[in-house]
């Protein structure tokens, strides 16, 4: 059997290993939506990316994508207020959402947004599920909680990253997180179960396998395959 010829697979396996372990490395931007009609049709599977502004959102997709700058477009004036999508090596999407609770965005503006934001998540055809980026210095606030509020129903599930956790001591960060469990138990009750937590830092790059893991389970097998 020596002379046979090997069996060389067509896809080099290293990149579908990457897109599976890593699945958020070396997202590119895609496009950016100010209105329903503006998303992406392609029907390709999206993770929507939200949180307060300022709690380490943008921060946490560059940890993860490992890129320093990507989510800046999110930063970048007149985009702020936008859904900017990022595309995945898998093909999937990313769905940075705008940050919430910035005091100094108008009324009209606000509700405008709420309302898109609560549509978009509550009706969002190929949304696969919710990244949600605290500080897990201040936790749950009441908007995270409206957030947690549109988008549970739907049945899909959610991944906390409790972030900055490196202003946090050893015990401290048991304690939050105890804490956060014990909150999100009582009060979201049979939906805590769809709702996953974890310890997070972009700076020390702490908590970045576990948010892997729970994204590369919500592509399950579309991982690594380069859907258009
Ligand atoms: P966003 O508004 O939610 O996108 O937040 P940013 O990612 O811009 O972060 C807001 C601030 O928190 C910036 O000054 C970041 O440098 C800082 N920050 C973000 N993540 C971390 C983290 O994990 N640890 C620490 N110490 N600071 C962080």
């Amino acid at each position: 059997m020596a002379n046979q010829p090997r069996i060389v697979p067509k896809q080099p396996r290293r990149t579908e290993s990457a897109a599976t372990a890593h699945p958020l490395r070396h997202a590119e931007f895609l496009t950016t939506a100010a209105q329903w009609e503006q998303l992406p049709t392609g029907g390709a599977p999206e993770i929507a990316v939200a949180g307060r502004s300022n709690a380490g959102k943008s921060s946490a997709i560059n940890a993860l994508a490992q890129r320093a700058r990507l989510a800046y477009v999110s930063k970048t004036p007149g985009r702020t207020q936008h859904i900017n999508l990022f595309r995945l090596t898998s093909g999937a999407l990313l769905a940075d959402l705008p940050g919430y609770g910035y005091a100094r965005v108008p009324e009209a503006m606000r509700r405008h947004w709420q309302h898109f934001i609560a549509r978009y998540l509550a009706e969002r055809a190929p949304l696969i599920g919710l990244l949600v980026v605290m500080d897990a210095r201040h936790p749950l606030t009441d908007l995270d909680r409206q957030l947690l509020g549109w988008f549970l129903p739907s049945g899909r599930p959610v991944h906390v990253l409790l972030t900055k956790s490196d202003k946090l001591g050893r015990e401290a960060q048991a304690k939050v997180l105890a804490q956060v469990r014990d909150e999100v138990k009582r009060d979201y009750g049979a939906r805590a179960d769809a709702i996953g937590l974890q310890l997070f830092s972009s700076t020390h790059a702490t908590g970045i396998a576990a948010a892997e893991t729970a994204i590369a389970d919500w592509l399950g097998p579309l991982s690594g395959q380069a859907t258009p």
